[in-house]
C-alpha cells in the first residue's frame, strides 16, 4: 500500500499516518518530524531549515525531496509507505511523481483529510499548550493555513483527475476518521495489488500545471520577465 496524504495543518496527518502505517506494516515518512529531528540534533541540515520551520515557511524543495527519496529507497522492501507532509506544492507533486516512477513506487492513493479552518486553529492552539512546537502560535498557524490553501490544496484536484484521490471528513473524532480511512484502503487493496508499475498509465505532468492555471508558456514568460528586471 503506497499512500500520500494531502491535508492542512491540524487535520490529523500525523495521527492517521501512524494508524495507516501500523495497520499495513509500512513505514510512516513524516517530513515535519524528520526536519524537526534534524533541528533537535543540530545537524547542518537542521541549522539550515530551522528558521523556515519557526516561521511556518516551506523548506526548499531540494532538501525535502532528497530526504524523502532516501526514505523511499529504504521503504522499497517494506511493502509500501505512507507519506505525511509531502507533496506540499505543484513542484513537489511533480518531483515526487518522477521519484516514484524512477523507483517504481508511485502512490496508489492520495488521501485528502478535509477540515474547516476554525476547527484546525482550535486544535493547533490546544496542541500548542501541550507540546510547545515552535510553529504553533497563532500568527504562524494562520500563515501555515494560508500556505496550505494557496499552494498545497490545488494539488488535490490533480489527484482527483488521476483517479487516486480518497477524501475523508477529518472534522470527526480521530478514531472514527481512522476507521473510515482503513475501511476505504482495505476496500481498495485487492485492486491495487494487481497493477504492476509498468502497467500504470503514465501521468502527463503538464496536466498538473494546467490544474494550477499556469502553462509552460506562461511560466517561461514570467521567468523571462524576471531575468530582465
Ligand atoms: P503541519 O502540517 O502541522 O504544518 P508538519 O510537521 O507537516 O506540520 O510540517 C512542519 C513544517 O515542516 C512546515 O511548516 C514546513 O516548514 C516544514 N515542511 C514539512 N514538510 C515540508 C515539505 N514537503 N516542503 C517544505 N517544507 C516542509
Amino acid at each position: 500500500m503506497r499512500v500520500l496524504m494531502v491535508a492542512p495543518p491540524g487535520a490529523g496527518k500525523g495521527t492517521q499516518g501512524a494508524v495507516i502505517a501500523a495497520h499495513f506494516d509500512i513505514p510512516h515518512i513524516a517530513t515535519g518530524d524528520l526536519l524537526r529531528d534534524h533541528v533537535a540534533r543540530r545537524t547542518d541540515l537542521g541549522r539550515a531549515v530551522q528558521h523556515h520551520l519557526d516561521e511556518g515557511e516551506l523548506v526548499p524543495d531540494r532538501i525535502v525531496l532528497d530526504m524523502v527519496r532516501a526514505e523511499m529507497v529504504e521503504a522499497r522492501d517494506r511493502g509500501g509507505y505512507v507519506l505525511d507532509g509531502v507533496p506540499r506544492s505543484l513542484s513537489q507533486a511533480q518531483e515526487l511523481y518522477k521519484i516514484g516512477r524512477e523507483l517504481e513506487m508511485t502512490a496508489d492513493v492520495a488521501l485528502h483529510l478535509k477540515a474547516e479552518d476554525d476547527e484546525l486553529i482550535r486544535r493547533l492552539l490546544a496542541r500548542a499548550a501541550l507540546e510547545h512546537r515552535s510553529d504553533d502560535n497563532e500568527a504562524v498557524i494562520r500563515h501555515r493555513l494560508d500556505l496550505y490553501h494557496t499552494i498545497t490544496h490545488p494539488i488535490v484536484a490533480w489527484y482527483a483527475k488521476r483517479g487516486i484521490l480518497v477524501s475523508v471528513d477529518a472534522m470527526r473524532p480521530a478514531e472514527r476518521v481512522g476507521r473510515q480511512i482503513l475501511t476505504a484502503l482495505e476496500t481498495m487493496r485487492p485492486l491495487l495489488q494487481h497493477v504492476p508499475e509498468h502497467a500504470r498509465e503514465p501521468i502527463d505532468l503538464t496536466g498538473l500545471s494546467a490544474a494550477f492555471g499556469t502553462t509552460d508558456t506562461a511560466r517561461r514568460a514570467v521567468r523571462t520577465e524576471g531575468s530582465r528586471a
